[in-house]
């Protein structure tokens, strides 16, 4: 019967294949389509900020999208003595994140064009984003009793979720009654500046919840000022890293961190396999949001005895994939973040291509920041140095009775975050899953996409600290567990 709680209810989002819906959705967009926002610091205090730049599309350079202020490293030090853990009992914080949620979803047309435009998202990734956002405000707003706020936390996000990863961290925080400052990604401050708006005019008070848009060194700033209580952060293994030893160094030793960081997933796909299903899910898992999620798939593995026929009919699919403006309804993939994640990806591609090791690439449209689909030939996962953040999937093949090998492979990565498995053998599904190191398993279909309360999503290894988002556990992480007791 619990399962019936409003609070289990996720939003129900936009159907794209639905025409009065995605009519609905094309009109409220359009009143953005050459809208330029202004971003700032929004704090509790007056503070000195840094300089203004210009945004501009990752999809088209010549679209302005808006202009942002930046904070400094002073701005930081403002805002950490001007934060004030939330002043309000836990029903009403569940009630002004609910509220958060509703403005979230009545504010659609713009939240899409801003996706798009500031983040090149696809109408399909736009969706899941913004549905992913208002459920994490509505699930953990659902968890706001509990234990005592730890005090402020520094919430700093990746810009792949600029709304949701950005909206989870805020709301976990915000849900247990901790003082938040949120540092967006420097690529995406436009519509991280609009949400905490909406939080705001929702209720979340501005000692509360400041938004310090900006680069490294605010983050630096942020994890190593005293008075931060607990960070959490979202990005790459090797920044989890650099922000782990700064708070060791600074902060005190019982500060938290709540890291969901890089991972180098692999699916195993075998000659039982359902081929039109596994393609599918494939080309999803690789390829949906240009390949820029943690979960995506980077190394696939295909049993000998079916690949030849296999990779054809994987090849095929990719050809039918739709590489535009991610204004377009139609467009399967939007372009690469920023001009220097492009050419991180594209120097991988360019070996692959000289060791003679690409079986598919396509010509790309030559403005904006884009990366064809490509697939890549490896011996196995051990030949991929890093996590390539982009469109790239790489291929290997396995013979039956190298599966544990296989397994081995994988984990010795380090990595732990997801991990696909494609088969008709019960015994496999039980034997595979039992021995892999991954966070999110998922079985006969595609890897990406875990949705809040039903598939808390985190890795172990270098893929995280844990506790997992959008599961039971993660609000706890942002109390106090050490409130005094008495014994007589
Ligand atoms: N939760 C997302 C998914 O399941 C990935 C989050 C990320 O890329 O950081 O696809």
């Amino acid at each position: 019967p619990d399962l019936f709680r409003p609070e289990r209810a996720n939003s129900k989002g936009f159907d794209l294949r639905d025409r009065p819906e995605a009519a609905t959705l094309d009109v409220a967009r359009e009143a953005f389509r050459t809208h330029v926002w202004t971003a700032a610091p929004l704090l509790a205090c007056d503070a000195p900020a840094g300089e203004t730049t210009e945004m501009r599309s990752p999809s088209d350079p010549s679209d302005l999208v808006g202009h942002v202020t930046w904070a400094s490293a002073e701005t930081v030090t403002a805002a950490v003595e001007a934060a004030q853990p939330w002043d309000a009992d836990a029903a009403t914080r569940k009630t002004v994140l609910n509220r958060a949620a509703d403005l979230y979803e009545s504010h659609f047309g713009e939240i899409f064009a801003l996706l798009h435009r500031e983040a090149g998202k696809t109408p399909l990734d736009a969706v899941a984003e913004l549905r992913e956002a208002v459920d994490f405000l509505r699930y953990y707003g659902a968890r706001a009793e509990g234990a005592p706020p730890r005090g402020t936390f520094a919430c700093i996000s990746p810009w792949n979720f600029p709304l949701a990863i950005f909206t989870g961290q805020i709301a976990a925080a915000l849900a247990a009654g901790n003082a938040v400052l949120a540092k967006p990604a420097e690529q995406t401050p436009l519509i991280a500046h609009r949400a905490v708006e909406l939080l705001h005019e929702a209720g979340v008070t501005r000692d509360a919840l400041q938004l310090l848009p900006g680069a490294g060194d605010v983050g630096a700033a942020l994890t190593s000022t005293p008075g931060v209580d607990g960070v959490a952060f979202t990005g790459s293994t090797e920044t989890a890293r650099l922000i782990h030893r700064a708070m060791a160094d600074h902060l005190d030793p019982g500060a938290p961190l709540i890291a969901e960081t890089g991972g180098l997933n692999a699916m195993i796909v075998d000659s039982t396999a359902l081929p039109e299903q596994a393609v599918q899910a494939i080309v999803e898992s690789a390829f949906q949001s240009a390949g820029q999620r943690c979960s995506a798939l980077r190394c696939l593995y295909v049993q000998e005895d079916i690949a030849e026929d296999f990779l054809k009919m994987l090849q095929g699919a990719m050809d039918a994939l739709v590489i535009g403006a991610p204004w377009d309804f139609d467009c399967d993939l939007g372009p690469v973040i920023d001009a220097e994640a492009k050419s991180g990806i594209m120097a991988h591609v360019a070996q692959a291509q000289s060791d003679g090791r690409v079986l598919r690439t396509y010509p790309t449209p030559d403005h904006g920041h884009y990366v064809a689909p490509t697939l890549i030939r490896v011996g196995g996962i051990a030949d991929l140095q890093r996590e390539i953040f982009g469109p790239v999937l790489h291929v290997a093949t396995f013979k039956a009775r190298d599966i544990d090998r296989v397994i081995d492979a994988i984990n010795d990565t380090g990595y732990g975050l997801t991990f696909g498995l494609q088969t008709r053998i019960d015994d496999r599904v039980q034997h595979v899953t039992e021995r892999i190191h991954a966070g999110n398993l998922y079985v006969n279909r595609n890897q990406i996409g875990a949705i809040v309360g039903s598939q808390p999503f985190g890795g172990e290894g270098l893929s995280g600290t844990g506790p997992k988002a959008g599961g039971p556990l993660y609000v706890d992480r942002f109390r106090r567990h050490d409130a005094p007791t008495t014994s007589t």
